[in-house]
């Protein structure tokens, strides 16, 4: 009898102490849960699009891999319709036409901004360069580089078919009129536009979203890291591939470089790449590579092609061109860093 009875209590004691641990597994996981929070984790998403890699890194609580897909799909939309080589893009729409063509609202004000930034610019930033970079056959993305050197005589004449003067805005009619042959090319806006609607489409679908996507080396933060963290973003070294000659800490804004290094060819000792000085019709020299913080992508991409095109002034660019918008890090053709105050503020980790 009493051995029954111990044993009786012995099993319900074991019950107690089952239930009190499940009690403390519960009331710790709890605790956890409350004081420390999980982090979010990122969804990547790579694809080919606007003529480079694209990396799309996103969180979202509405859906992290969707967001990502959203996102992808808005740059292959502004890609299709800004490419030159693309015959049903609105480009070549405009560029094939001697008479007005009607735009679409989307059209119009990036075109303004092109024509606008040309301005600000003194011209080094030239949306007209059609003509020009088909000369020299730096057009075709997906083809091999080229290797022939127009001649002087057919860039003196080709540049007589560039400049913004050709191109005619009706801001009433919504409408543009292109002379003297002249051909539109928005290669050094167009990236930074799409990732700037990549962004406005991101917050439209979750405002809480973090992350950042990447064009071709372009970044447009869509939100810290980790929802407080500084992404960490390297400014690659224009002669090492892989390698950072130094870091910025990003929590929003846009990132952007132009480099020498990033489609060319080398003829003797010199290197012919793509971005193109409208003024001589040569590629630009001066800079090895040029690398813009600005609130926004289009900002950044606009202002690191013209600082690359102005690198011989570097000084007008890095002390100017913050007023413009863009804090600069501009590596001349002897590696040597020159760089806006207010970009060393970037390069300090907080
Ligand atoms: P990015 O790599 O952003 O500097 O853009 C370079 C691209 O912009 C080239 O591939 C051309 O399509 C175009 N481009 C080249 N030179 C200029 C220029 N001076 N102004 C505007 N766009 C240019
Ligand atoms: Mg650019």
């Amino acid at each position: 009898m009493w051995k029954k009875d111990s044993k009786n209590l012995l099993k319900i004691n074991r019950v107690v102490f089952l239930i009190f641990l499940v009690g403390i597994g519960i009331g710790l996981s709890l605790v956890i849960s409350i004081f420390v929070r999980t982090p979010p984790s990122y969804y990547e998403h790579t694809g080919f699009t606007l003529g480079t890699y694209c990396r799309i890194v996103v969180s979202s609580k509405k859906g992290s891999k969707t967001l990502s897909e959203i996102i992808f799909n808005e740059l292959d939309r502004i890609y299709k319709k800004f490419d030159p080589n693309n015959p049903n893009s609105v480009i070549s729409k405009i560029n094939t036409s001697t008479d007005w063509v009607d735009l679409d609202e989307e059209t119009f004000v990036l075109l303004d901004a092109a024509l606008k930034f040309s301005q600000i610019t003194d011209g080094a930033f030239d949306p007209t360069l059609g003509n020009l970079i088909r000369l020299w056959g730096f057009d075709r993305i997906s083809e091999k580089m080229p290797t022939k050197i127009p001649s002087s005589n057919e860039i003196e004449e080709i540049l007589r078919h560039c400049g913004a003067d050709k191109v005619e805005l009706d801001n009433r009619m919504r409408r543009v009129r292109l002379k003297d042959g002249v051909t539109l090319d928005l290669g050094g806006i167009a990236k930074g536009y799409a990732l700037d609607r990549a962004y406005q489409i991101a917050k439209e679908v979750d405002s809480n979203c973090t992350g950042f996507v990447e064009a071709g080396g372009d970044i447009r933060i869509l939100g810290p890291k980790f929802g407080s963290r500084p992404w960490v973003i390297g400014v690659r070294d224009p002669r090492k591939a892989d390698s950072a000659i130094t870091y910025i800490y990003l929590k929003d804004g846009a990132v952007a470089t132009s480099g020498d290094y990033e489609r060319y060819f080398i003829v003797g000792d010199i290197r012919y790449h793509h971005i193109f000085d409208p003024r001589t019709g040569y590629p630009a020299v001066g800079a090895q590579s040029v690398t813009v913080v600005a609130r926004e992508a289009t900002t950044a991409d606009v202002l690191s092609t013209a600082g690359f095109v102005m690198a011989p002034d570097w000084e007008y660019v890095v002390l100017e061109y913050p007023r413009l918008g863009g804090s600069v890090l501009l590596i001349d053709q002897e590696g040597k860093l020159h760089r806006s105050t207010s970009f060393s503020i970037y390069e300090q980790a907080k």
